[in-house]
């Protein structure tokens, strides 16, 4: 049985393309790029030159203002705490209740030292505020950090606009995103649109590079100070020896996230709107958590299906060779249901029986018919042995 991989957004497949050019550098040019003999040149080359992609791929930026990091993660903490540590005459954050854990828990920590941190809401689509930001800003704010797009929704959030907000009301407010989720799905342009933001942060496993690399974006003239010290690489700005094959293969990923956006927003967006329109339309009691959005990535489906657990349609799904995730508890190792669904008031017997659907470039048309096939039968067997279903009536009990 071939396995449907539709968990993109936890993390992707490498392209061959990507560990194809990885591979020198794990046996041929296996030497330490700081190193001073002619063998070394070919890594340092490789990484000059996989920074100058990146640049070019967003936006055309210079590349000297990007570091490599070791996961997205790294680069939010880098980012945020580099900029508070480079600010402590202002103790005021702005971020959002449905951050990644890895700004969100940042956020908490701030808090715990003596900042006060605005977690901005969300309302039912899963969408901020503009008029709640601009009242959130004040004379002391240091930073706004708001993600490009949510992982568990898709739900994209208005950066941009929010960057020339804050940049108009104060220019030494710093503004940093977390654009794991938006490389390759959407635009992500450093020198139009994206101009006033300050600090970027992704990661190289949710675009088909290997786990455990990222970029950090710091603009010239950012108020940001290195958070990992240690040797000079990476000018100072964060050191450790570089991981030059993985540096080389986020790349190379980039390069081809760029290529591949036209087919991710047309016909990866096809197979998730199919998906969307055939599963609500066989399942009784389903909803879309964040179809209303304004804009939501195009790979992403998150179905809301009451009276059943997320954790048990995972396990049906996944004996029929159908990985996918949901967003209720025990899913990453935590009893909580999704803080992003409860911060969307999506109710109770909805968190609990999330399911989200994540694709990419490699999936097609038979895994969306293998989904549409296999999972409206599985929700309709667990319903019959859930309490808080009404088999006669096939709805919800009340
Ligand atoms: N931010 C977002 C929006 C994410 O989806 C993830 C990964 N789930 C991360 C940050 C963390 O990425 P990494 O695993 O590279 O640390």
């Amino acid at each position: 049985m071939k396995t449907v991989y539709v968990d993109n957004n936890a993390t992707t497949a490498i392209a061959p393309e990507v560990l194809e050019v990885m591979q020198p550098y794990f046996t041929r040019d296996y030497f330490n790029p700081s190193s001073m003999y002619d063998a070394a040149r070919s890594p340092a080359e490789a990484i000059r030159s996989a920074r100058e992609t990146v640049a070019r791929c967003l936006g055309g930026i210079d590349p000297d203002q990007l570091l490599f990091t070791g996961s997205a993660t790294e680069s939010n903490n880098a980012a945020i705490f580099g900029a508070v540590q480079a600010n402590p005459a202002r103790r005021h954050v702005i971020t959002t209740a449905v951050e990644h854990p890895s700004v969100l828990e940042i956020g908490k920590e701030l808090e715990r030292r003596g900042l006060d941190v605005t977690f901005l809401p969300v309302d039912g689509h899963g969408e901020i505020s503009i008029d709640a930001f601009v009242k959130a800003l004040r004379s002391d704010t240091l930073l706004v950090s708001v993600m490009m797009a949510n992982n568990e929704t898709g739900v994209c959030y208005p950066v941009a606009e929010l960057a020339r907000i804050a940049k108009q009301t104060d220019q030494e407010i710093v503004v940093h995103t977390d654009a794991t989720q938006a490389i390759g799905k959407l635009p992500v342009n450093l020198s139009s649109d994206l101009k006033d933001v300050d600090l970027l942060a992704f990661s190289g496993h949710k675009i088909h590079a290997p786990k455990g690399v990222g970029v950090l974006f710091v603009r010239r003239g950012c108020r940001w100070r290195p958070f990992i010290l240690g040797g000079h690489q990476e000018k100072g700005r964060r050191a450790g020896t570089e991981n030059v094959p993985y540096i080389v293969g986020i790349a190379k990923a980039c390069e081809l996230a760029v290529q591949n956006l036209a087919d991710e927003q047309t016909r990866v967006r096809g197979l998730r709107d199919r998906l969307e329109h055939e599963l609500t339309a066989r399942i009784p009691a389903v909803e879309v958590n964040g179809r209303d959005a304004k804009i939501r990535l195009p790979n992403t489906l998150n179905l809301a299906i009451h009276g059943i657990e997320g954790e048990a349609i995972l396990f049906e799904l996944s004996r029929h060779g159908i990985c996918a995730s949901s967003g209720s508890a025990c899913t990453s190792g935590s009893l909580d249901p999704s803080h992003v669904l409860k911060a969307m008031n999506v109710p109770f017997s909805a968190i609990h029986g999330s399911l989200r659907i994540s694709l990419s470039r490699y999936n097609d048309d038979t895994d969306a018919e293998r989904i549409i096939e296999v999972l409206p039968t599985i929700v309709a067997n667990l319903r019959r042995l859930s309490p808080y279903w009404d088999d006669a009536n096939n709805c919800l009990q009340i």
